[in-house]
C-alpha cells in the first residue's frame, strides 16, 4: 500500500511534469473507484492549467484556478507520465492528457483510490478537515504529543498511527520509529516522559525522510511507460523480522498483534 513516502515521491516524481501545464482533454475508462469520480470532471478541467502539486497526508493535490483534484492512491494506485501513444491497460483509469504531450496516467488495480474535484477549499472537506498535523511540521513536537497524553489510556503504538494524531505514520514506519526510540509499542501513552516523545519524533521524522530518500533513486522512472516506482528498499530494523536477532543487542525480535496489526519489537531495546 502506498505509504506517504511513496506518495511524496510521487509528488516529486510527476510535479516537473505536470505543474503550468494545462489539461486539453480527461479520458475516464473506470468512474467507479473507491468513490465514484466526480461527474463532469472532463469539463471542469479540460483547458484550464495545472497551477500547483501539492501533498496533504495521502492526497496528492493539483491546484486548478477554480478548484482542486484530490487525488488518493488507496491500496494499489499508481501516478505515472506517459507519452501520449503509449498503450492502455487494463487497470489504467485515468488519462489527464496534457498540452505539453505528456499524460498523467492513474492506475489502480484494486480500485480503492479515488479521485474527487472540489471547487471549495479542499482543507474543508470530510477528506482532509480533522487531520493532525504534518510529520515534519513544527506543530509535531514531543512536548506537543506529551501534552495531549497526560491521563490517556491508548497504547503508542495505536497513538502515532492516528491520523488525527499525525498523518502518515503507517504500519511499517511506527513499528521501525518506535525500535529507534526505544519504545515498546504496547507502552501506554500517559507513561511516556516528555524526552522519550522528543525522541519518538525525531525517530518518526528520520524514518520517514529516510523512506522518501530512498524513494528517490525510483523517480526517473516516472517519465517512461513502464515506470514503476514500487516500494522502497528500506533498511528496516524489526519489521517482519520476528524471530531473527536485534541488530542491536542480538536479543530476538517479536510479534505481537495490536489492534489487528502486526507489530515487531525488541523486548530488551525497547520499554
Ligand atoms: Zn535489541
Amino acid at each position: 500500500m502506498p505509504e506517504l513516502p511513496e506518495v511524496e515521491t510521487t509528488l516529486r516524481g510527476i510535479k516537473p511534469y505536470i505543474k503550468n501545464s494545462i489539461v486539453e482533454r480527461v479520458e475516464i475508462r473506470q468512474r467507479k473507484l473507491r468513490w465514484p469520480i466526480t461527474r463532469n470532471l472532463a469539463s471542469r478541467i479540460s483547458g484550464e492549467p495545472i497551477l500547483d502539486v501539492t501533498r496533504r497526508a495521502k492526497y496528492l493535490l493539483l491546484t486548478f484556478p477554480y478548484g482542486t483534484l484530490m487525488i488518493h492512491l488507496g491500496m494499489s494506485g499508481r501516478l505515472n507520465i506517459v507519452p501520449e501513444s503509449s498503450r492502455v491497460g487494463k487497470h489504467d483509469h485515468v488519462d489527464l492528457i496534457l498540452s505539453s504531450g505528456s499524460v498523467l496516467r492513474f492506475n489502480d488495480p484494486r480500485r480503492f483510490g479515488s479521485i474527487l474535484w472540489t471547487s471549495s477549499d479542499p482543507f474543508q472537506t470530510p477528506q482532509l478537515a480533522h487531520l493532525g498535523p504534518e510529520p515534519f511540521d513544527t506543530s509535531f513536537s514531543g512536548d506537543a504529543l506529551f501534552k495531549v497524553t497526560r491521563g490517556k489510556r491508548s497504547s503508542v503504538k495505536n497513538f502515532i498511527m492516528d491520523g488525527r494524531v499525525v498523518v502518515g505514520v503507517g504500519n511499517i514506519y511506527a513499528n521501525e520509529a518506535l525500535f529507534r526510540s526505544g519504545i515498546a509499542p504496547r507502552r501506554l501513552i500517559r507513561n511516556i516522559s516528555l524526552h522519550r516523545y522528543r525522541r519518538l519524533v525525531v525517530a518518526i521524522q528520520d524514518v520517514l525522510s529516510d523512506a522518501i530518500e530512498a524513494g528517490g533513486t525510483t523517480l526517473r522512472d516516472y517519465s517512461q511507460v513502464t515506470g514503476e516506482p514500487g516500494y522502497f528498499k528500506q533498511d528496516l530494523l524489526v519489521y517482519n523480522r520476528a524471530g531473527q536477532p536485534c541488530s542491536r543487542c542480538n536479543s530476538i525480535i517479536r510479534r505481537r498483534v495490536i489492534s489487528q496489526r502486526s507489530s515487531y519489537y525488541c523486548p530488551n531495546c525497547q520499554r
